[in-house]
């Protein structure tokens, strides 16, 4: 216990010693790293009625710590100010354009560490600078994304987010978000190595390689970088050779503390074909997923582009756009882009009869694209099941699970009648579609297996059709 009114160090002030002995019970029960990146940030503000207040940089640190170590936090509280400490904390987001940080001493050390590789040969980072923290909107759907992005770009390899792995449907931000972390670090660290490339570039420069005698090569001149972002690591499915070199190249990075930034269209567990010790090695750091962008969101990005276009569009258009256009970034923009296309050649004004027009285009081109048959290809593929089955007059549970979400997936992304829906899946009425579709919208709601199973096989279709 710490004497509260007779302070043993003139200097700091008593929430900064209570604060420091929790540290001290802290980090005897964590590693280094996690102490690192979870509490070193965290300041002492306030000690009163035996409630110490701390400042966390944002809402996403304190959810976390709340998750992860809540029990521990307590432990170090009580262990500090007795059995009826109570814990109270502030968030004081920092602002996303740093002051210069020359005179941070880790970022010097690493700055002259860096000088001694300037002899390394000069490179293309491959990084589009169009991408940055700066134009990414944050929302609900990318919070955890966004926020660990940042801590990444502010630490490279120096967080417990090595690799950091984040995944999600197509045009939601993927690709944007970690090529903002390596723009980022290049300002931050100017002579840090900074490689972004899409997994599949990587398959065919490497077999290249491989075909001109200059396999090393390749092999060592990405072990020549200090930051490796790949992206959609999904394609590297099925190329074993690639997937080994990848294996090699990974844990090289891991090993000497250096950062690593994928992307992928679904979580690990769900990359079948992919070698089992890389899956396990992507759940080392973190995973975050992106879902799709909420109302508010889609409105704050649509504000944003049309600002960007150098557009005037009036908000009841904006919301039209938002209210209908839900799945996709790509698609919000591309509706602008369509809308400027029009107006730039027509000299009209964008009125909400044109939005409803390009609107209207959009949704309709998407649903020429799906039919039921891809539908159920990427239903069976799922759950890995012969297509004939959900044709059959099988009961089996699982069958009617897989037959009924094709059937709810058919109503939604084709133009079909519920009749045809019915003869496509082995003649059924349509009261057994429409069945079907209440039961897995129920489902969506109540069962959390059967949500994650739509939102994969959603993806999977529309990555398909884009
Ligand atoms: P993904 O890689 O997930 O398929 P992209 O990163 O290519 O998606 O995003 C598609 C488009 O949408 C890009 O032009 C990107 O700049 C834009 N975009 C995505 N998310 C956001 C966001 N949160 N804020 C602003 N623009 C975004
Ligand atoms: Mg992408």
């Amino acid at each position: 216990m710490i004497a509260l009114d007779m302070p043993q160090n003139p200097v700091k002030s008593q929430s900064e010693i209570i604060w420091d002995d929790c540290l001290k019970v802290i980090r005897e029960n964590v590693p280094g790293m996690t102490f690192n990146t979870w509490f070193a940030p965290i300041k002492p503000v306030d000690i009163k009625n035996n409630t110490l207040t701390i400042q966390l940089p944002s809402n996403f640190f304190w959810e976390w710590i709340d998750e992860h170590f809540s029990a521990l936090l307590n432990r170090a509280l009580k262990s500090s100010l007795g059995d009826d400490a109570k814990l109270d904390y502030i968030i004081v987001e920092e602002t996303e354009v740093e002051e210069p940080r020359y005179h941070n001493p880790i970022i010097s050390i690493i700055n002259s560490k860096e000088t001694a590789k300037s002899d390394k040969p000069e490179f293309q980072s491959d990084l589009n600078p169009k991408y940055t923290f700066d134009n990414f909107i944050k929302g609900e759907g990318n919070q955890l994304a966004r926020a660990a992005s940042g801590a990444i770009a502010d630490n490279p390899g120096g967080t417990s987010f090595n690799p950091f792995f984040i995944y999600g449907g197509v045009g939601l931000g993927k690709t944007h978000l970690i090529q903002a972390a390596g723009n980022a670090i290049i300002n931050k660290f100017p002579n840090h190595r900074v490689k972004y490339i899409s997994a599949d570039r990587f398959t065919v420069n490497f077999i290249d390689s491989l075909q001109s005698n200059k396999g090393n090569e390749f092999n060592n001149f990405y072990r020549s970088m200090d930051v490796l972002i790949v992206d959609d690591i999904q394609f590297l499915i099925g190329k074993e050779k690639t997937q080994d070199l990848f294996f090699h190249i990974f844990n090289a990075f891991h090993q000497a503390g250096k950062q690593i930034i994928l992307s992928s269209d679904k979580p690990p567990k769900d990359l079948k074909g992919m070698d089992d010790r890389l899956i396990s090695r992507f759940h080392w750091g973190l995973n975050a997923d992106m879902q799709p962008p909420d109302l508010e969101t889609r409105m704050a990005i649509l504000y944003k582009k049309a600002n960007d276009f150098g557009m005037t569009v009036s908000s009841d258009i904006l919301e039209y756009i938002a209210t209908n256009i839900t799945s996709n970034i790509r698609e919000l923009e591309g509706c602008l882009i369509k809308l400027l296309a029009n107006i730039s050649l027509t000299s009209k004004e964008i009125t909400l009869g044109l939005a409803k027009t390009i609107v209207g285009e959009i949704s309709t081109a998407k649903k020429v694209n799906i039919g039921i048959d891809l539908i159920t290809k990427c239903v069976c593929d799922y759950y890995k099941i012969d297509e004939n089955k959900l044709r059959d007059k099988t009961r089996k549970q699982e069958i009617v699970l897989a037959r009924q979400i094709a059937m709810f997936l058919s109503k939604e992304f084709t133009k079909s009648s519920l009749k045809t829906i019915g003869l496509h899946f082995g003649g059924r009425d349509h009261s057994t579609v429409i069945h079907a579709c209440t039961s897995i919208e129920n489902s969506l709601i109540t069962d959390s297996n059967i949500k994650d199973a739509v939102y994969i096989i959603k993806n999977k279709i529309e990555l398909a059709c884009s």
